[in-house]
């Protein structure tokens, strides 16, 4: 089994659903974890049963990530992740909802690697994980904002992954497919759309939380040096 004792992570996002599995993952296999999210009740009580420490800041706002990564101070790994864009269909997507998706699903995934870069160079370790969607490959009809800037997310990383390889520092997306969390009470409009998209599965169920964490803690590894750059879906088939 990996494990991560003597490494510090950052997991945004992380008060609820993958965020949350992922600090719990990371923190079983020795990590030191800050977690940090937007409502202070919730990530209060997440960091106190991961024994974690917490910072509060809304990922949409630069000041409050110059702000998180101030406190936070250098780390080892970084697990970019936040909540989902706005939904709708394609042609009805405002500019106002483009701009809000753009800053919390895009700009935060950029800023966040960005900063915790420069330590990472320098101590010639580091890994930089965001969780995506399924619907990097193959576009959700409903989700068009999620569908444009996760794409945008996975390439900026792959071209990140390009430039700091040389120094020991990975950059890789994870990709989860439908996820037994909070956020698909937004993504099904009805049961009879939920049983729709189980049919779709080949797994025929909704994946857990743990499923993508245990994802992101294997690319957070060691034994992961050597693989960067890279898209991982955890969908149980759906995007085959
Ligand atoms: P979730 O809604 O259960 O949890 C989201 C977390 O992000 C919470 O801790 C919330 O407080 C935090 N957050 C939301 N907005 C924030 C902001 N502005 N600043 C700081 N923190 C903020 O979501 P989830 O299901 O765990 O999904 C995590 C990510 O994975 C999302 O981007 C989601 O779109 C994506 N995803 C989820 C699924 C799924 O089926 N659950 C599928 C594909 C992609």
């Amino acid at each position: 089994m990996f494990e991560l004792s003597g490494k510090r992570a950052l997991v945004t996002g992380a008060s609820a659903g993958i965020g949350l599995a992922t600090a719990e993952v990371l923190r079983e296999l020795g990590a030191d974890v800050v977690v940090a999210a937007r409502s202070e009740e919730a990530l209060r009580e997440a960091a106190a049963t991961l024994s974690a420490s917490y910072v509060v800041a809304d990922l949409s706002d630069a000041r409050q990530i110059d702000r998180l990564l101030a406190e936070v101070g250098p780390v080892d790994i970084l697990i970019s992740n936040a909540g989902g864009p706005p939904t709708g269909l394609p042609s009805a997507v405002t500019d106002e909802a483009w701009q809000r998706g753009f800053e919390l699903t895009f700009m935060s995934s950029v800023r966040l690697a960005r900063g915790v870069l420069p330590s990472m160079r320098s101590r010639g370790w580091g890994r930089i994980i965001a969780i995506t969607s399924l619907t990097v490959n193959r576009p959700l009809l409903g989700l068009p904002v999620s569908n444009a800037l996760r794409a945008g997310v996975t390439n900026y990383y792959r071209s990140l992954a390009l430039e700091v390889a040389r120094d020991g520092v990975t950059v890789n997306t994870v990709a989860p497919g439908y996820t037994a969390t909070q956020r698909l009470a937004e993504v099904f409009k009805s049961p009879e759309d939920e049983a729709r998209t189980l049919q779709e599965i080949p797994a025929a169920r909704l994946g857990t939380s743990r499923e993508v964490a245990s994802a992101v803690a294997f690319l957070a590894s060691n034994e992961a040096a050597y693989i960067t750059g890279q898209e991982l879906l955890v969908d149980g088939g759906w995007g085959i």
